[in-house]
């Protein structure tokens, strides 16, 4: 471990404020990484004050006005330079994730491979910020739409994807001419800590100024609240509960910023009496396992036609029975602990209440103990069956538990998917095209993604990530995500000799 966090160039405490260049002296207090493997402490960080925020973003400000007169390809350019940092360090940085936030190696890595792979996009996005040209409805007019850098952004992030998810803003704000002032998860904070001295070495090998790529480790309270209030950052981008975000999403709209949520799901897989079943079991397997169950898109609730109710939930407990759980970092386990002890508690709360309402245990649920388990914060993951309207059921509880509901109608099927406040992620299993087409249809899933014959997680980078509903109505990373991170500016360009106002409006003097 000390080997790896001595070449991720952390040392045992580290100075939580950063400038991309330049790491402050903090004032704030010493906060332990722990790792939910062992309990063992990872290294520790020295929180920045709000006084050290308050530096950072002045800095970022400043960099921003040179920042933004850099042409895009050469941004572009940078970022291929941070990607291809990041590329030399995969196995290291996937390494500490699994250590600090307990995700198995193979995702882990994947989730180092997701922020090489939106480098990549942004490198070809920094030739394509394109606007729209039209035509004037004045002779001799040109009209045009353009795109500009925002400003200093400030990004937010969860425990859960501490690489992938603020490298889906960074590097998108990054090749829109954006300065980036980095808030991560206090649960995640070494991981930060790592990827900005990558890319700090990369600024500095191109002699950039400081304050291009800024890292703020704090109180959510304090440093969180600072940054969220500031006007000087027009876009907070959040990632994170949909508590979190309520509050976020109404303080930054009490001072007229913008907000780009990405908040918590409660994603639903239908599977149809006309569904390959062993496709979907393997797909629900990783959905709803993989992770411990900390995805945002993790499935939560299985919606079983009748038909196929009691096949699928035995073909799901037997594969349950099978998942090796432990030490992440071993070959052959495939789920790891939960981020902590308050998430292994808010789990035992949730069945219980699921108990109260009516639900039923089918498997799992239970707390592991002895050996490594002892030390960590291991449970086993949890098949039940329930209703869609059990209060619990309607609530993201972010653990493994896998809500089984039955329907009869397809009608019905979509009438439970949609019937939850949230609105991230959703899938159909059919080999029926009228029932997929219908689920992809405006009568369909009202959820921001929505999958045929594969789970709700695991996006692709390349498509707009985000939801709808209580998840906030954001959108990140590919497609055109880009245009949340810069300002449109409608350009109208007169060049006749003459003055004609639109509308045929005649106003002058003769
Ligand atoms: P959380 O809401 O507890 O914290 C998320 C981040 O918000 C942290 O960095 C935290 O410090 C910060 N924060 C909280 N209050 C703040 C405040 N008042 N001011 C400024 N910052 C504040 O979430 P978590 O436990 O880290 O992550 C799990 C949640 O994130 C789940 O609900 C999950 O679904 C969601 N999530 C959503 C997505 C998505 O893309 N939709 C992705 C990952 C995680």
């Amino acid at each position: 471990m000390k080997a790896i966090l001595k070449d991720l160039g952390l040392s045992d405490v580290n100075p939580g404020a950063g400038t991309g260049t330049t790491w402050l002296k903090c004032g704030g207090e010493i906060l332990e990484s722990v790792s939910p493997i062992d309990g063992q402490i990872i290294g520790r960080v020295r929180q920045a004050s709000v006084a050290d925020y308050d530096k950072v973003a002045t800095k970022a400000s400043a960099a921003f006005k040179e920042w933004r007169m850099v042409p895009a390809p050469e941004r572009g350019h940078i970022i291929r330079q941070i990607g291809n940092a990041v590329r030399a360090r995969k196995q290291e940085l996937g390494t500490l994730v699994s250590l600090e936030v307990g995700k198995i190696a193979a995702e882990a890595e994947g989730e180092v491979q997701e922020m090489i792979d939106i480098c990549d996009f942004a490198v070809g996005q920094s030739r394509m910020l394109y606007g729209l040209a039209m035509h004037s409805e004045r002779p001799r007019h040109r009209m045009y739409e353009q795109y500009h850098p925002l400003g200093p952004i400030g990004v937010i992030t969860a425990f859960n994807f501490p690489v992938a998810v603020w490298s889906w803003n960074a590097m998108v704000a990054l090749v829109a001419g954006d300065t980036v002032v980095w808030k991560p998860s206090s649960k995640a904070a070494l991981t930060a800590l790592a990827l900005s001295k990558i890319i700090s070495r990369v600024l500095q090998e191109n002699a950039l100024p400081e304050g291009i790529m800024n890292v703020v480790i704090g109180s959510r309270n304090e440093v969180g609240e600072r940054l969220i209030a500031d006007k000087r950052l027009p876009l907070i981008s959040a990632t994170g509960s949909v508590a979190m975000g309520r509050h976020v999403g109404q303080v930054v709209a009490s001072r007229l910023g913008k907000s780009l949520l990405e908040l918590g799901g409660n994603n639903a897989v239908i599977v149809s009496s006309q569904a390959d079943l062993d496709l979907a079991v393997r797909a629900i397997l990783f959905g709803a396992v993989g992770t411990a169950g900390q995805r945002c898109t993790t499935i939560r609730r299985v919606i079983a036609h009748k038909e196929i109710f009691n096949p699928l939930s035995e073909a799901l407990i037997q594969a349950y029975k099978q998942v090796v759980i432990g030490n992440p970092l071993e070959d052959g386990v495939l789920m790891g602990p939960l981020i902590d002890g308050q998430a292994v508690q808010d789990m035992q709360k949730a069945l219980k209440e699921l108990e109260s309402q009516g639900g039923r245990i089918l498997y799992g649920g239970e707390i592991l103990s002895g050996s490594i388990y002892d030390a960590g914060t291991y449970v086993t993951p949890c098949i039940c069956e329930a209703r869609n309207d059990y209060p619990i059921v309607q609530e993201e509880t972010f653990a493994p538990i896998l809500y089984l509901i039955p329907y009869d109608t397809l009608e019905e099927a979509i009438q439970y998917q949609n019937n939850v406040p949230q609105g991230l992620s959703s899938a159909i299993f059919t080999r029926d095209l009228h029932e997929s087409e219908i689920f992809l249809s405006h009568m369909g899933s009202d959820c921001g993604i929505a999958n045929v014959n594969i789970g709700t997680s695991g996006a692709e980078i390349g498509g707009a990530f985000g939801g709808e509903k209580d998840t906030g109505g954001g959108r990140e990373s590919g497609s055109d995500a880009w245009k949340t991170y810069m300002r449109r500016q409608t350009c109208t360009i007169n060049w006749s000799r003459e003055m004609p106002l639109a509308q045929g409006i005649e106003f002058g003097i003769d």
